[in-house]
């Protein structure tokens, strides 16, 4: 799966480093202590010794889940119960809660030193076991081949001309799948660089890319951050100018962010669309037009099609139909859950349950998920994404999420819920601006004001938490 043999720094978390011979050295011995076991858990705080426990089960061929070091009693019960982890991996010295006390913990030390080979398990056997964010519904275990986290990991190499050279610098989580296999298997794999920054903030990222960081990882609130901070910030103005590539994923990057950024450092985020059960599926290339709002165009070896209602193929420009994704990139199964993992299938296309458009040269926009972003008001279809952006561009809006509510003569309400930049405006004031900016019929009824979205940690809006 990785070379693991150069003498380049493969992991750098503040002033631990690793180079990929001395990771391939101490992941050996552990690997060789886990081998055998059916399955292990990894405490995935955002540490090296989380890397080094991952890429060990990798190399024993010991399926790992990761688990959110924040994770609470009853979501951890969940996930013990339903991944029965024969060992927890963590760094000597981190406390677990109590749910992992019935586990048998396995110490993840930097000291080993065997980096003898292993024997392959095989494409198809099962590496990662990663939970979804829960933005939905409670979340579910997702069961990742090698085979999948491989093709991801070379497909989006190719689109974002990822070498051995490029040091990615992100700050994201270390237990779902956009930091923990792009952002650290993906290094690995190039024979590149990672370097974590632990907590994100943009001295951090100023210092990084000024450095020796060529790429950068990110959800969109941290580019939101970045946004709103770079007009007036000049050192981190030069270092995203000088970065390579910065790359948005895990939920939709408001155009106005991306305009932002451009406007003030001239270079434009590339978005890519990914999933857990299906890793990456889309991605604005390096070398391509860097269009705001869009996810760009399917990855090598992935097909992607829209689908309407009734499950016919959508071919025209600007329709809009259910994303649907086959290929290498695709999970196996839900974890103990073949009644969910059939119903997540038609004819071996994956639904994603994302609704999506596509343009006229093939790059897609994600319009919203089906069960929570798509409002039937007054016989319109309407996506939440687009109002929502709609909205942010009134410069007394600092944040905005968009649902739908029961109507008796609409069917539903659209419902904007903003958090206000200043003094809020008033409700009629944010209506006539989107009745202007889109149609009359997607403006806003009803419009609450609230000081924070709900969000989880991959920043992403839990609309279910946005009731009344
Ligand atoms: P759950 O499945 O438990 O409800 P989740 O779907 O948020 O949680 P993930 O697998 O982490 O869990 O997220 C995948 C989803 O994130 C996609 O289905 C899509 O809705 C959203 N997403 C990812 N990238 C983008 C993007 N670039 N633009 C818009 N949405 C995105
Ligand atoms: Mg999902």
């Amino acid at each position: 799966m990785f070379p693991l043999r150069s003498n380049r720094v493969a992991l750098r978390f503040g002033d631990h480093t690793l180079t990929h011979a001395e990771l391939a050295a101490c992941a050996g011995a552990l690997a060789r202590r886990l081998h055998g076991l059916p399955r292990v858990a990894v405490w995935a705080t955002p540490t090296i010794e989380t890397c080094v426990g991952v890429v060990a089960a990798l190399l024993a061929g010991v399926p790992a889940v990761p688990l959110n070091p924040k994770v609470g009693e009853r979501e951890l019960a969940h996930i013990v119960a339903d991944s029965a982890p024969a060992a927890v991996l963590a760094a000597p010295g981190t406390p677990l809660p109590e749910g992992l006390h019935q586990v048998p913990r396995e110490d993840v030390t930097l000291d080993g030193d065997d980096a003898a080979g292993f024997t392959d398990p095989g494409d198809e056997a099962p590496a990662l076991i990663v939970y979804t964010s829960g933005t939905t519904g409670s979340p579910k275990g997702v069961v990742l081949p090698r085979r999948a986290i491989v093709s991801t990991l070379d497909a989006v190499a190719q689109a974002w001309q990822w070498t051995d050279e490029d040091v990615l610098v992100h700050a994201l989580p270390l237990f779902h799948v956009h930091g923990l296999i792009l952002g650290v298997l993906g290094p690995l794999r190039r024979g590149g660089t990672l370097h974590h920054l632990g907590k994100f903030s943009t001295e951090q990222v100023a210092r990084a890319l000024s450095g020796d960081g060529t790429m950068m990882f990110g959800v969109p609130t941290m580019y939101h951050r970045v946004a709103e901070e770079v007009g007036d910030n000049p050192e981190l103005a030069e270092a995203l100018r000088r970065a390579r590539l910065l790359v948005s994923g895990s939920a939709a990057l408001p155009v106005r962010d991306h305009e932002r950024i451009a406007a003030a450092t001239g270079q434009r985020v590339v978005e890519r669309y990914g999933m857990t059960e299906t890793l990456m599926n889309t991605s604005v290339r390096a070398d391509g037009d860097r269009r705001p709002g869009a996810v760009g165009v399917p990855l090598p070896g992935v097909e992607v099609r829209l689908v309407d209602d009734s499950g016919a193929e959508l071919d025209d420009t600007g329709a809009v139909g259910e994303i649907q994704v086959r290929g290498p990139n695709l999970f196996t199964e839900y974890l103990n859950r073949p009644d969910a993992t059939a119903e997540a299938f038609a004819d071996g296309w994956f639904r994603t349950g994302d609704v999506g458009t596509r343009d006229a040269d093939g790059y897609y926009r994600i319009v919203g998920r089906k069960a929570t972003d798509i409002i039937k008001s007054g016989g319109y279809k309407i996506g939440a994404g687009e109002i929502e952006n709609a909205l942010l561009e009134h410069p007394a809006v600092a944040e905005a999420a968009v649902t739908g509510e029961p109507d008796d003569d609409l069917g539903e309400r659209i419902v904007a819920w903003v958090v206000p930049a200043g003094a809020a405006p008033s409700a009629d004031e944010l209506a006539g601006h989107v009745a202007r900016l889109l149609t009359p019929h997607k403006r806003p009824r009803v419009v609450r004001f609230v000081e924070s979205l709900p969000r989880n940690d991959m920043g992403k809006v839990m609309k279910r938490a946005l009731r009344t």
